[in-house]
């Protein structure tokens, strides 16, 4: 196998693959060159051999071919053997080729020169041809291994240069898309140095900021975001920087570049060089301004009453917890009122609920008005509002403010053309006294406004240990008295009424009891107040004028001789039932003399909604019946009513009857009565005349008629009965 064969196999496929050997001989004799030539032929088989008898012609031809070995004669005409060397290796591809010089001295001089030319190899003439074949072959293979080395490096340079062009095109091109894809995130995204200026900053936080992002490099944030902002930025990058971990994500608020105020949920985390040394800070800040508006506007649904704007109830034990909380320390005092409005269910029912929805916002007005920015107004529901009073010196404080909301809730409210007033029952707790949780403190202000509510309302109570009792207590009333109607334990007593000059009965007055099981027989007084407020009194009262009704015909059907029979009437009855209706109801079923019907009205009764309750007593009138105003001098006495009503008897009140003698002012409102219902044709009749100094004094005075214990108390049915048969005439007490 050739030497230059093995050559190629070994260069393999390479991209500088030599495809010829080529070997240059140059000598200005004919014979040498031929020898050379020849021999030169015999180094590898299909070796091309250039022969030369000048050294110009040489160079030229050279600088256009690729050699593998060039063999020189030293001593030529123009040009010496060194010469040419130096030439040749100035050829751009001269420098690696062997070049053997022959030479027929053995002068060190000139074979310095040659070697200074760049001679590889040096051949003595006459030249010995094994020697010859031996040298140039050495040298060819060596120039081959070189050409092949050479290639291969150049190869592998441009392999790497193109992978490198590539690497460097896809570093630019993932680059450009990792920016264009943090541009098209809608957060503000930045990178900044150690010094806190911008590295980076992505579309977002460009179009936020106003600056270019190309032109970011270098600006300090407290140029775009202000101060406060670049302080705050700046000492969190440090943390980054100090700890080379990422911050938990806080809250943040930038202006915008209208002046507007932003949120933005924000997080840092530290950018890393190839040594892993922490070199920027990567900042991230997304937009939550909507998401915060829409959870406050949540927020604030869930936390106040719709129809008022007022706080609620959980935005209420929200402040309470917070001002117990600021009271680790203790020595906070505050106070919690429970506002409840006095017979809201019956102006709901009487003017509709949509005068009640005003009303209750009017009433949310008012509290606002009254109350300091620390103290929490808050409606709890229904007719239900609330006060947090915070700050107080002492109890004195609540106290007032209590007064206050009496007397703001008792001015005149317009709504809808109307005008009414309202009163309210406020019941007060003071932390810490009265408790030291929350619910024990709205648990005992209810209580103490519960107690407020049946001490008569339009006042306040302060929370005191015993009204657990006595509320408990009043819980129970309620369900009895409901179980009292379903199972009817009422009774009617009646009270005799006497003419002053006869001494005859003349009439009676039907008064209910309450046969209370295991307590006994209970008055009215007990009772009546909340069986109003719970609208109880209507079943009850429409059986009390039935019943009443009945006895009296029953007692008519035994022969007794016919009496006036009085029944009282509620103020409830007239805003929630067809009062017209009830009592035409119980004179059909019972079929009485309407004439004998006496309704003893409140003047509650005809100041409210006076208009109708005309319209319902001249109806009755029509039919006979008469009307009585009972407690006369008690309310507001007003001479309008006596005018406008159809009013028979005027009955004066027995606190006036109770001190006639003692009392010189009550003789003077008894006589003003009298005279009063005499100068308009109405009777008088005077309540609870116990004594017959009290009797005479009546009498004096010209009082029609009487009733109380001077002649007899309410008796039972069955006992007046007696005292009727038994002598209609009462002894005279005069
Ligand atoms: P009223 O209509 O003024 O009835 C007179 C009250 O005075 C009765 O009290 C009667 O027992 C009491 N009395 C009578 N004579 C004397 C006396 O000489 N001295 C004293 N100290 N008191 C006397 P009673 O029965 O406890 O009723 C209290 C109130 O309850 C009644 O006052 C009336 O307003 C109301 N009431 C009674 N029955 C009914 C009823 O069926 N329906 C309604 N809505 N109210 C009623
Ligand atoms: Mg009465
Ligand atoms: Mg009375």
């Amino acid at each position: 196998m050739a030497p230059g064969t093995s050559l190629n196999d070994e260069a393999g496929c390479g991209s500088a693959k030599h495809a010829m050997t080529l070997i240059a001989i140059l000598d200005d004799r004919v014979t040498n060159r031929n020898i050379f030539s020849r021999l030169a032929a015999t180094l590898e088989e299909g070796a091309e051999v250039q022969a030369f008898g000048d050294p110009c012609e040489a160079l030229a031809a050279l600088a256009n071919a690729d050699p593998d070995l060039v063999i020189t004669d030293f001593k030529m005409p123009n040009m010496d053997g060194a010469e040419f060397t130096r030439r040749f290796r100035a050829l751009p591809h001269g420098a690696d080729i062997p070049v053997i010089v022959i030479t027929v001295y053995e002068d060190r001089g000139f074979r310095l020169r040659a070697l200074e030319a760049g001679a590889t190899d040096f051949l003595q003439s006459p030249v010995d041809h094994q020697e010859f074949i031996t040298r140039a072959r050495n040298l060819l293979k060596l120039s081959k291994q070189q050409r092949l080395i050479k290639s291969r490096a150049l190869s592998l340079e441009s392999e790497l240069a193109a992978s490198e062009r590539s690497r460097q095109a896809l570093l630019r091109d993932s680059r450009e898309r990792l920016v264009q894809v943090i541009d098209t995130i809608p957060a503000m995204i930045s990178a900044t140095d150690e010094s806190g200026a911008y590295i980076f900053i992505n579309a977002y936080q460009a179009q936020f900021s106003g600056v270019d992002p190309a032109q970011c490099a270098g600006i300090d944030p407290v140029a775009t975001f202000g101060p406060a902002y670049a302080a705050r930025s700046r000492a969190l990058d440090r943390l980054v920087f100090e700890g080379g971990e990422a911050l938990p994500a806080y809250e943040e608020e930038i202006i915008d570049r209208s002046g507007m105020p932003r949120v933005f949920l924000t997080t840092k985390s530290p950018l890393h060089d190839e040594t892993n040394t922490v070199v920027g800070v990567l900042t991230s800040a997304i937009d939550i301004t909507e998401r915060k508006q829409a959870e406050s506007r949540l927020r604030h649904i869930a936390h106040h009453d719709s129809l008022t704007r007022l706080p609620n109830r959980l935005l209420l034990q929200h402040r309470l917890q917070r001002e117990l909380a600021r009271d680790r320390r203790g020595g906070r005092l505050f106070a919690l009122h429970f506002i409840d409005l006095d017979r809201f269910k019956e102006i709901n029912d009487a003017f509709g609920h949509q005068f009640g929805d005003q009303l209750l916002h009017a009433v949310a007005g008012r509290l606002s008005h009254l109350t300091r920015e620390s103290d929490t107004v808050a409606r709890l529901g229904g007719d239900e509002f609330a006060i947090l009073q915070t700050d107080l010196r002492d109890s004195d404080d609540a106290a007032a403010l209590a007064r206050q909301v009496v007397e703001v809730l008792s001015q005149p409210f317009g709504i809808e053309g109307q005008t009414l007033t309202l009163s309210a029952s406020i019941g007060i707790t003071i932390y810490p006294r009265d408790g030291s949780v929350l619910d024990e403190l709205l648990r005992n202000a209810d209580l103490a406004m519960y107690r407020a509510k049946s001490d008569g309302g339009a006042g306040f109570r302060f929370y005191c240990a015993d009204m657990n009792q006595s509320v408990r207590e009043a819980i129970r009333l309620e369900a009895d008295l409901r179980q009292a109607v379903a199972e009817n334990q009422f009774v009617l007593h009646f009270q005799p009424q006497v003419n002053v000059e006869s001494g005859q009965i003349i009439g009676m007055e039907a008064l209910l009891r309450w046969e209370r099981p295991g307590v006994g027989l209970v008055k009215p007084g007990e009772f009546l107040s909340l069986a109003e407020e719970t609208g109880l009194i209507m079943p009850i009262n429409t059986w009390v004028l039935r019943e009443a009704c009945r006895q009296a015909r029953a007692w008519r059907e035994r022969g007794l001789p016919p009496l006036r029979l009085a029944i009282n009437l509620s103020p409830v009855q007239f805003r929630r039932q067809n009062v017209y209706e009830l009592v035409l109801q119980a004179l059909d079923d019972t079929g009485i003399d309407p004439h004998y019907l006496e309704l003893e009205l409140t003047e509650t009764i005809l100041m409210e909604n006076a208009e109708a309750s005309v319209k319902t007593l001249r109806a009755l009138q029509a039919l006979g019946v008469t009307f009585a105003i009972d407690d006369f001098g008690t309310g507001y006495s007003s001479l309008s009513y006596v005018k406008n009503f159809p009013v028979d008897r005027l009955k004066i009140d027995q606190s006036f009857v109770r001190n006639l003698k003692t009392d010189p002012s009550d003789t003077a409102i008894v006589r003003a009565i009298i005279n009063l219902g005499h100068s308009l044709a109405i009777q008088v009749v005077a309540e609870g005349v116990e004594t017959r100094e009290q009797f005479t004094q009546l009498a004096a005075e010209g009082c029609d008629e009487v009733q109380g214990y001077l002649f007899a108390p309410p008796l039972s049915a069955a006992d007046f009965e007696a005292l009727i048969v038994k002598d209609r005439a009462l002894p005279h007490p005069v």
